[in-house]
């Protein structure tokens, strides 16, 4: 047989040896062709009889990173264009399609013969899942490799066995965890777990594997053992303590907005109640309706398609030779600064950093030691990772050491005065190739180049904070920024594996307009005299990972005070709200709650326990609404709504040029609820003409923040959508806004 994807050696004791490496592919996943190729691979296993068992491994660094998620895209827009002509039908392929993969696992689990897995690498999804269908584990001892089932962090859950594998090998709270979290398990915790079954140094893992046909290892799964007793007993005083708190944390974390993780409850739940086979058949079933579902189709665009082709550098002009980035100057070692050099030490470059005096450049490169040291004590690094990262950096007031820097990224005070200090400066040592970037949050990029003698070369960077947990990465363009300077930034920004986004030159870029909307609609809702929990329940219920007045607390209160006056002064009275300016002053000028940096702010923060709202805070409002006379559903709209309009309005004004952007930038930006896929995502599940009578509706109740623009308009008369309308890549938007 010849296949493109796996090789098959059988050695003198009968064993074949499955090697998978997928050709012109830096990974291993699972697509049409891979299946093709293990339908045939279990079938030989079973007939010839010259192969007594069979071990699986990789010649990749990973062992496979899961199923190929465009190929469930093509699925689901398969069943779409049918579904209309033949439900049924379409209901039943798309059934059929969803469930082949579970379907070639199980033979291989069924085929008579003994198969381990050898997982000499990272093995995520259906990764992971054809090694739980394999009959024994082994793993190789090193902490890069990552075990995993991250089908619930795209809307999805594991549909090739996986929830139902797992719940037979450890006890249901353990494994509802596992699976609802989707988070990494290193291999000492899979094993501890019980999901491996060996840990071998990885020369001596396939040796080790075969070694376990040859002593005798049985082709048989434990559920396929007569008398195997399912670890959750549904009817149970231990079930009743199992599953009735898990609907309760379900509801608790996810609101109900993820069809994906009710599915894993009912998958374990429905699941331990029959027969094996049965239970893939339910799996299968909940997979494919999950699928269905609009959320796990906007979370798989936006959560991986999107955000894979952003990191791989979509907006990058094509004609400029990639840059490897080796050093990389940072000025400025403060809160961002000291961030910004972790995280590009941290990605193997060197760094120049520096500040004012060599105390505050150490003290920014202390930032990084704290990190490592964090990282260690984990078990996330190990010792050489943190010494070769220290190493890199070269804290210093010298400029003479930003020689041979491709990159420097400013991230001084936020004074243009200081800033344009530091662009002559810097641009006195710079090489001609280099690019010169600021971190600036406020200052327009266009008018911060004209202190350049190279504004060409200028372009902004803008790290969110903590820089090195906020996956996003504005990059802005100023009006004479190069196509070289896009390139490099783009660059430097994959090599330290965040993913940008790209953002024409106005007042708050795009994250920060976004997010001042949703701060300033909860300090209104609190001047309304809604109760304070009902805004930051509503926020948590409408799939925001942090409310409002939480959040206000974590940037600062001050801060959003300053920018309220920054803006006043800049763009007059007119251009805020008086209603927030009242808020804002209340809590800053008059009672010193400036957040959680002071702790105290909208909440308190004790030294023991967990923060509370702060109980005087309904008191600034001029009267008070009882909780029912608010409605929460209202509170949610209003939340959302003033983002995801802003995110239009964004695109109408070509701030945001593709579609892709706007959606992955406002859910790795400011954690826009992750269920829609994105603010635009939000706008197109919805329906154009929907979104815009909710925003009318808004509007007349609260104001005029919440008229829809022109654009929106004209998408809901002609019932458009932003993906249809601005198909992503090429800047689309720009085009034709
Ligand atoms: P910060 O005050 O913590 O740090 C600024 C650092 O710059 C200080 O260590 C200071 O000593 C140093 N510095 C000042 N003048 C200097 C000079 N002439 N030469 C060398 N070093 C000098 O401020 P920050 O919060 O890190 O902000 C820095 C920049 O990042 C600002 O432009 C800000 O707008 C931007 N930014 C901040 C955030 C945030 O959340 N704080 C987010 C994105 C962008």
């Amino acid at each position: 047989m010849t296949m493109k994807n796996f090789s098959l050696e059988t050695d003198a004791d009968g064993i074949a040896t499955i090697t998978w490496d997928m050709p012109g592919r830096s990974m291993n996943v699972i697509d049409m062709s891979v299946m093709n190729e293990l339908e045939t691979i279990v079938g030989k296993l079973a007939s010839d009889a010259a192969i007594k068992g069979a071990v699986i491994t990789s010649a990749k660094d990973a062992f496979c990173a899961g199923a190929d998620l465009t190929m469930l895209e093509a699925l689901l827009k398969q069943y779409h264009q049918s579904v209309g002509k033949d439900e049924t039908a379409a209901n039943q392929a798309l059934f059929d399609q969803s469930r082949r993969l579970s379907q070639i696992f199980r033979a291989l689990e069924t085929c008579g013969k003994p198969v381990v897995a050898a997982i000499n690498g990272t093995a995520l999804g259906g990764g992971l899942e054809i090694c739980l269908a394999c009959h024994h584990r082994v793993a190789a001892d090193s902490e890069t490799v990552k075990l995993g089932l991250p089908e619930v962090k795209v809307g999805l859950l594991p549909g090739a066995g996986g929830t139902q594998r797992v719940a037979r090998m450890m006890q249901p709270a353990d494994a509802l965890q596992f699976l609802l979290k989707g988070s990494d398990l290193r291999v000492s915790q899979a094993k501890a777990m019980g999901l491996v079954d060996e840990v071998v140094p990885a020369k001596k893992l396939v040796e080790a594997a075969k070694q376990w046909i040859r002593d005798g290892g049985k082709p048989v799964a434990p559920w396929d053992v007569d008398g195997f007793r399912h670890p959750a007993k549904v009817f149970s005083p231990a079930g009743m303590m199992t599953f009735m708190p898990a609907n309760a944390l379900y509801r608790k974390e996810t609101w109900d907005n993820y069809p994906g993780a009710r599915g894993i409850l009912s998958c374990v739940y429905e699941g331990a109640l029959v027969p094996f086979d049965t239970a893939l058949t339910i799996e299968q079933r909940y997979f494919a309706s999950v699928l269905k579902s609009p959320q796990a189709a906007a979370m798989i665009r936006s959560l991986f398609v999107s955000m894979q082709a952003l990191g791989k550098g979509a907006r990058r002009p094509a004609d400029v030779k990639p840059n490897r980035i080796r050093k990389v100057g940072v000025i400025g070692a403060g809160f961002m600064g000291a961030g910004i050099a972790y995280v590009t030490a941290r990605a193997g470059i060197d760094v120049v950093l520096i500040d004012q005096t060599q105390e505050a450049a150490d003290r920014g490169k202390a930032h990084s030691e704290k990190l490592l040291t964090d990282g260690l004590r984990k078990g996330r690094i190990r010792q050489a990772d943190k010494d070769a990262t220290l190493a890199r950096i070269t804290a210093t007031t010298d400029y003479n050491q930003l020689a041979g820097c491709q990159l420097v990224v400013e991230a001084v005070f936020e004074d243009r005065n200081v800033k344009v200090d530091v662009i002559a400066k810097v641009e006195a040592v710079l090489g001609r190739s280099a690019i010169f970037a600021s971190n600036t949050s406020t200052l327009p990029i266009t008018s911060l180049a004209k202190a350049s003698a190279r504004p060409k070369s200028f372009i902004g960077i803008h790290f969110f904070s903590p820089v090195d947990r906020m996956m996003l990465v504005e990059i802005i363009l100023g009006k004479r920024t190069g196509e070289k300077a896009l390139a490099m930034a783009l660059d430097y920004v994959r090599a330290i594996r965040k993913t940008p986004i790209v953002v024409n030159d106005v007042r708050g870029f795009y994250a920060n307009r976004c997010v001042g909307n949703y701060l300033l609609e909860a300090h209104l809702m609190v001047m309304e005299g809604i109760p304070p929990a009902m805004i930051e329940n509503g926020a948590r219920m409408a799939g925001m990972p942090v409310g409002p007045l939480a959040l206000t607390d974590e940037v600062a209160v001050d801060l959003a005070w300053k920018i309220l006056q920054a803006t006043k002064k800049d763009l007059g009275e007119k251009a805020v709200d008086p209603r927030q300016e009242k808020l804002l002053e209340e809590m800053v000028v008059r009672r010193g709650r400036l957040g959680r940096k002071a702790d105290k702010g909208f909440y308190e923060y004790p030294d023991i326990g967990r923060k509370y709202l702060w109980p005087d805070l309904a008191q600034i409002a001029p009267e008070q609404k009882s909780a029912d006379e608010v409605s929460i559903d209202e509170v949610k709209n209003r939340l959302l709504a003033t983002m995801a309009l802003e995110a239009a309005r964004c695109i109408e004004e070509k701030v945001v040029t593709d579609v892709r952007e706007a959606d992955v930038g406002s859910i790795l930006g400011f954690g826009f609820a992750p269920w829609s896929g994105g603010t635009l995502s939000y706008i197109d599940m919805m329906g154009a003409a929907a979104f815009v009578e909710m925003c009318k509706g808004l509007a007349r109740k609260h104001g005029k923040r919440f008229r829809p623009n022109r654009l929106l308009g004209e998408m809901a008369r002609n019932a458009e959508t932003f993906y249809g309308r601005f198909p992503p890549g090429g800047g689309a938007a720009a085009q034709s806004a």
